[in-house]
């Protein structure tokens, strides 16, 4: 019944005038048809990222045997949402083809994503729609973005536990298209644990909780305060170990990743949380071990430090961004600016936690020596995983409606850069004040600085050598411990036999960790792994910059390859 209530000429029936008893709140609009029947079946389609990008790690999922490196928490949320009586489908088109049988299948097509997905997003609304079937888009690219998705029959703005109450009660009703906006921020101690058992587990790296959302920063040109407000809000210890014990059902064992925009955003909370999960895993004999993301200031708080060490945390994404001070006040990253970097990530590696980081080039402030500060910044904090960016106005942000003020905004069309743009090539949206190509050389400096196989592993073996990792206690399943001594071989194949470029700095690092501190060897050769990835994505993305600036063809290199034209040599 849907799939003809969904058509073209159903819209044009009752409207919602019909059905006073859930007619929308003031600015949601929804139009109807007729009731629809309690069991439905969506269709829940998690959107391919576009082209290369620094966090698919294409090649190290290779070589662990997985297709993608994170699961869906979003999408396996919103499943939890739905009724009871729908049946569900998840399909994530970066590890699985979308096929004609699914859609067919469906009364309803549920997608979104962020903005690195947007082309897919808005192909998958059209393939839908071209079956006669109602697409429901949400997200955080249609929470900035709305307009860009207008095609979609209904949009949710917002969070999922916000708004989807609203939009199935109208669907019930045989509303066809609408637009459903959150009113505020939900609770998030009534979410509900998310839909695992739609995930095929091993396809991927590692898999997703969330304890928070929110940050009590304000950088200027982060969407996360936009998205998720300034309060932090967090799940209850008895919500989060509730949605821990789902995973371990079902068989799940090994990294979990803490997707929190700031997992310390909310000190008072997270304390007792981690007390807790540490009790947890002891009680469980320690399936997990944990990654996240934090501000810098986590440095500066000894206790935290301690019961991350204890609850198995081994890595942590920090946005360090740059670290000229004058910059980092203009941006308002003022958490970073009156510190010593190094020193701040050393305290953390000392907990035995190693530090990823984010950098970023093209704020106004910057200097001419941008490149040779940053460069020299990460090789001072011997951190061998960094994400260096241009910056890039995100619709929605203080930045973005600066910048818009200012006249400096690229046009419309060329905003959000080309469909294979991903975070690290689709930056500066707007116009610079030092030249465009300044800035794009800067760029491409630190990146062929930081990712030329000696730096990288230099850094590597620093931060190996920092570690303290006597704390570390998760005891690996059988299948796991299988994984890893496979890739393990396949890695000494691949970079320690077979690839020139990097087989030196492979050996040096491995006998270094073993004879320095053998107890950091598992995170040295995650570091190498991660390497099979980052080395080629840096070269092809210093070719890109090249192309982009004309300085290819004079000092004749080729313009431009893809990755798939340079891989590392393989087993
Ligand atoms: S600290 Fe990070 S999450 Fe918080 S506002 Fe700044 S960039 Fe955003």
């Amino acid at each position: 019944m849907t799939l003809c209530l969904a058509s073209k000429g159903a819209r044009d029936r009752p409207s919602p005038a019909f059905f006073p008893s859930i007619l929308p709140p003031s600015g949601d609009r929804y139009r109807f048809v007729m009731t629809r029947p309690d069991r439905q079946r969506a269709l829940l389609i998690y959107p391919r990222f576009a082209g290369t990008s620094f966090w698919n790690y294409r090649a190290t999922c290779e070589l662990m045997g997985a297709k993608y490196s994170a699961a869906p928490l979003g999408l396996i949320t919103v499943a939890a949402l739905l009724p009871a009586e729908w049946e569900v489908r998840l399909v994530n088109r970066n590890t699985e083809e979308l096929q004609e049988a699914d859609l067919l299948w469906a009364d309803v097509v549920m997608t979104g994503g962020m903005l690195p997905q947007r082309a897919d997003v808005l192909h998958l609304i059209d393939a839908a729609r071209g079956r006669g079937k109602p697409v429901v888009v949400g997200g955080p690219d249609t929470t900035c973005a709305p307009d860009v998705y207008a095609r979609a029959d209904f949009r949710v703005l917002g969070e999922a536990e916000e708004v989807m109450a609203g939009f199935l009660a109208a669907w019930q009703e045989g509303a066809v298209e609408g637009v459903f906006k959150a009113k505020g921020f939900p609770d998030l101690s009534r979410s509900p644990t998310p839909r695992f058992d739609l995930l095929k587990l091993d396809q991927y790296l590692h898999v997703g909780v969330q304890f928070s959302r929110g940050c009590p920063f304000d950088c200027e040109f982060c969407n996360v305060i936009e998205l998720n407000g300034r309060t932090p809000r967090t799940k209850t210890s008895v919500q989060m170990l509730a949605e821990l014990d789902a995973l371990r059902t079902l068989g799940y064992r090994g990294h979990v990743d803490l997707v929190d925009d700031n997992l310390i955003g909310n000190r008072r909370a997270v304390k007792p949380f981690l007390r807790d999960l540490s009790g947890w895993l002891e009680a469980r004999g320690q399936p997990f071990e944990f990654s996240t993301e934090a501000s810098l200031d986590l440095a500066d708080d000894e206790e935290l430090l301690s019961l991350l060490r204890a609850a198995n945390f081994f890595a942590v994404f920090v946005g360090i961004e740059t670290p000229d001070r004058q910059t980092l006040l203009a941006a308002n990253k003022r958490q970073n600016a009156n510190r010593d970097i190094a020193r701040s990530v050393r305290a953390i590696h000392r907990a035995g936690i190693f530090v990823n980081a984010g950098f970023i080039i093209g704020f106004d402030t910057e200097r001419r020596n941008v490149a040779q500060s940053i460069a020299d910044c990460i090789e001072a904090a011997s951190i061998p995983v960094c994400m260096v960016g241009l910056l890039f106005a995100l619709p929605g942000t203080r930045l973005a409606r600066r910048l818009e003020g200012e006249g400096r905004m690229a046009k419309e069309e060329a905003r959000y850069g080309s469909e294979d743009a991903d975070q690290c090539t689709s930056g500066i949206n707007f116009r610079s004040l030092r030249p465009r190509h300044e800035v794009l050389r800067d760029y491409r400096d630190v990146l062929e600085r930081i990712y030329s196989p000696e730096a990288y592993f230099r850094r590597a073996r620093r931060a190996a050598r920092e570690l303290d990792c006597s704390a570390h206690s998760i005891r690996p399943s059988l299948r796991n411990a299988a994984r890893d001594v496979r890739a393990a071989f396949g890695m000494l194949w691949r970079m320690g036999v077979r690839d020139p470029r990097v087989r030196a700095e492979w050996w040096r690092s491995v006998l270094d960790c073993a004879t320095q501190n053998p107890a950091a060897l598992k995170i040295l050769l995650s570091f190498a792994a991660l390497y099979l990835h980052l080395g080629p994505y840096s070269r092809d993305l210093v070719d890109r910059i090249d192309a982009d600036i004309g300085s290819a063809t004079k000092r004749g290199k080729p313009r431009h390859r893809t990755l798939e034209e340079r891989p590392l040599p393989r087993a």
